[in-house]
């Protein structure tokens, strides 16, 4: 199955769970149909050109999946693997991403099929700049809201922005249309949001606190966790945990990780990898690295740790059938995008292993990046407390509201999840008459 099928198979897995809640009514019917393809999907090629003046074209895309909650919502996504079913997908799995929020948003996603790494940095800045070009016409703050994704940056959306208002005037359409606000996960200097760069992990941390409750794990400093990938979302969850008294036991990046029994001090950890160039040997607890702390382990062993909390924050696919029955983890909490494979989570779930889906976990992004368009519409910034004020409940409910699905209908964390989404899209549908 392509990404875009494997979105439609979930999708009508989903609607036979609700069917009988919607007595199996035309007007459910037809919107999961509507459901199951975008609204709209702009394709084709944009021109750059090069430093050596030759001309070059890029496949572009942008998906808008759905918008009856509110606007589209989507990062842009410049990567040589992208593909058109792929952008479906995402953009499928936006919408469901807000959805389970609660944020007044539908979902998109856009894609450039290039590998950034092979331009120079005037090269990247026309790419983006080409890009805006291509969407310009259908996107704005309230019609379709881009964010960064795999290989865009704050500075790209920077270039974003300037781009759609050069578009504007030259299209004589007034600057009401706020180019600020048509782009989030913008520089701080430009209109971003206090407290974005850690809203992935620490949402996900709000979540990992309504699942030990729920889990009866009252006592914190006994509760093990083991994170995959220390980059801004695994460093982010690992501090949060750390800072409440969670025991965090282990963490890795691409080249391999630690185990600290003891529980590791994220910081100096952090410290410790950016001295050295690697995670290994970073056996630090309580402030200090002692060379003998700890011992290197490998991605596979961490995977494979008898802790509580399992926390996959880097790559899609990590978990497979190949690996499943070996997780010893009680629950998971799947902050990287995609980290479980539809057979793996088979046999986690028969495992009796509880999983926090993706769409849920690491929806603390997303969260934030719609407090930064409200923030840019009226103008108006937010403190960092504000912004953790207003994420906390967001996320909590979101957690809450999963997990009655799950109680209530006997299903998976990821099926509640996708229940709770879809029957949030579906009744504002229908309340539409769409
Ligand atoms: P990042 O690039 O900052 O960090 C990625 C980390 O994964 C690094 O520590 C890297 O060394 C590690 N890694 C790479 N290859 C690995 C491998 N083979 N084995 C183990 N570790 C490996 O990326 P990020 O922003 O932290 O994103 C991580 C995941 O979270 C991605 O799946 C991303 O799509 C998802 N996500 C991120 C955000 C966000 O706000 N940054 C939001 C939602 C979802």
């Amino acid at each position: 199955m392509n990404p875009h099928q494997q979105a439609v198979h979930q999708l009508e897995q989903v609607a036979s769970l609700l069917k009988d809640h919607y007595k199996d009514s035309p007007e459910f019917k037809r919107a999961i149909n509507q459901l199951k393809y975008p609204d709209r999907v702009i394709e084709g090629e944009i021109e750059v050109k090069m430093d050596d003046n030759s001309t070059k074209k890029f496949t572009a895309f942008r998906s808008q999946h759905n918008n009856a909650r509110g606007p589209y919502k989507g990062g842009i996504r410049f990567h040589p693997g992208v593909t058109k079913e792929e952008v479906l997908a995402l953009s499928t799995w936006m919408t469901w991403k807000c959805a389970v929020t609660n944020i007044p948003y539908g979902g998109s996603k856009g894609g450039v099929i290039v590998d950034p790494k092979k331009l120079s940095n005037v090269e990247l800045e026309k790419l983006s700049r080409a890009y805006v070009q291509f969407i310009a016409d259908y996107i704005g703050p309230w019609v379709d809201v881009p964010a960064p994704d795999v290989n865009t940056t704050p500075q790209i959306m920077a270039w974003m922005v300037d781009a759609y208002e050069d578009y504007l005037k030259e299209n004589n359409r007034p600057l009401q249309e706020n180019p600020l606000a048509t782009f989030t996960g913008k520089p701080l200097n430009l209109g971003g949001s206090s407290g974005r760069t850690e809203a992935t992990g620490l949402g996900g941390f709000f979540v990992l606190e309504k699942l030990v409750e729920k889990l009866g794990l009252t006592r914190k400093q006994d509760v093990t966790i083991a994170i995959q990938g220390f980059g801004n979302v695994g460093y982010w969850f690992a501090y949060h945990a750390h800072k409440a008294g969670y025991k965090v036991v282990s963490v890795s990046d691409s080249k391999g990780g630690i185990f600290v029994e003891a529980g590791l001090d994220p910081v100096k950890t952090l410290e410790c990898k950016q001295k050295h160039g690697h995670l290994s040997e970073c056996f630090c607890v309580d402030g200090k690295c002692d060379i003998s702390g700890g011992k290197s382990i490998t991605n596979e062993e961490l995977l494979e740790l008898e802790v509580d909390i399992l926390v996959p924050a880097a790559l899609e696919n990590i978990i497979t059938k190949d690996n499943a029955s070996q997780i010893k983890a009680k629950a998971i909490i799947e902050m990287a995008n995609g980290p479980t494979t539809p057979e793996a989570d088979q046999i986690l779930a028969d495992k009796g292993i509880i999983l926090v889906p993706d769409v849920l976990a690491n929806a603390g992004g997303v969260t934030v990046s719609y407090f930064e368009w409200a923030q840019n519409l009226q103008g108006y910034y937010w403190t960092k407390k504000e912004v953790v004020a207003k994420l906390q409940p967001l996320m909590e409910d979101a957690f809450e509201q999963m997990w009655q699905m799950k109680e209530n209908k006997q299903v998976s964390g990821r099926m509640a999840t996708y229940m709770t989404a879809v029957k949030r899209v579906v009744d504002t549908m229908i309340l539409r008459g769409i």
